[in-house]
């Protein structure tokens, strides 16, 4: 049967702006490939009307969403129900709509950017664990990363290098929680040079050296990088960041961010489908 058809379902991504996300284009190819009747767009929702948008999708049906900016944060107490990983994060990027025997829809909330984020470290977890770690940077990412890394990796210390304490500090704060071994510290970016020296894994959750703006960095001193460090780049336009090119000139192992949109967008299709994403299949959707 050719889709879509009358019974086709719905998932939706929900953010303002949404034009850039490559979201429909992973998911749709992943959707064709395994046969699945369902499909998904990009709906631009301003901040007013979110509340309205998201009784939309229990009153419609829809199978489920994606959240992003802005609307991470605020979407929480909009739902019925949150993951622990969500709460700890404090932002929700992925809906699940569940019918329920009674007829009704429940909407569950989760943060898929932990898994997503976690996913490309794998290969190095036994390098990892128990290391000094940092993270450029203290918005939305940093928070998944932070959380991802005290609970999987167990930092010696992990270090938040960044150009607002108050914000670094208010993070450290929310996840004191998950930092039995008191690992969390903020240092203003311009006196990180010690602690980006002695860390193993360097993660960039800023914008720097994002298209179009391709020769930004974190971090431009290039004598600190070093062979036993893993340098992790959110980044994923372009995919070879500056830090990237800079890090691994030195000999570091580099890490791009294209694995961490793969892996978040992968556990969200699972929440949603039930199946296993087709990898290969998305990476060739996404060129
Ligand atoms: P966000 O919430 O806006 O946070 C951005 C962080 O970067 C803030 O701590 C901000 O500091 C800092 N920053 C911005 N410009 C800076 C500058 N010029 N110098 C120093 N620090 C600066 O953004 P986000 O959602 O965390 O996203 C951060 C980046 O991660 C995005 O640009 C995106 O490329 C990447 N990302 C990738 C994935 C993926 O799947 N690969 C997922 C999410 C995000 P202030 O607090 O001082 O403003």
């Amino acid at each position: 049967m050719a889709f879509p058809d009358a019974s086709t379902r719905l998932v939706t991504l929900l953010g303002h702006p949404v034009e850039h996300s490559l979201s429909p284009r992973m998911h749709n190819a992943a959707f064709r490939h395994l046969g699945l009747n369902l499909v998904y767009l990009a709906t631009d929702v301003r901040p007013a009307d979110l509340p309205a948008a998201v009784e939309g999708l229990r009153a419609m049906g829809l199978r489920g969403a994606n959240v992003t900016l802005p609307h991470k944060e605020t979407i929480r107490p909009l739902l019925d129900a949150c993951s622990d990983r969500a709460r700890a994060v404090g932002a929700v990027n992925t809906v699940v709509c569940v019918d329920t025997e009674a007829g009704a829809r429940t909407l569950h909330g989760d943060n898929t950017d932990v898994a997503g984020f976690l996913a490309p470290l794998a290969p190095f977890a036994d390098r990892l664990h128990g290391t000094d770690q940092l993270i450029f940077g203290a918005g939305g990412a940093a928070r998944a990363a932070a959380y991802a890394l005290l609970t999987t990796y167990q930092p010696s210390v992990l270090t938040l290098a960044v150009r607002t304490p108050a914000r670094a500090e208010a993070l450290a704060r929310d996840l004191a929680p998950f930092d039995a071994r008191g690992a969390l510290r903020v240092v203003a970016l311009a006196e990180a040079e010690a602690a980006v020296a002695t860390s193993r894994l360097l993660v960039n959750a800023t914008p720097l050296g994002m298209h179009p703006h391709v020769e930004g960095t974190p971090w431009a001193r290039q004598a600190s990088f070093h062979r036993a460090q893993v340098v992790y780049d959110l980044v994923y336009a372009p995919q070879h960041t500056r830090l990237l090119r800079e890090a691994g000139a030195r000999g570091a192992t580099t890490v791009g961010g294209l694995g961490m949109l793969i892996g978040q967008a992968a556990a969200a299709f699972t929440a949603w489908t039930g199946h296993p994403f087709p990898l290969e299949v998305v990476r060739q959707a996404l060129g």
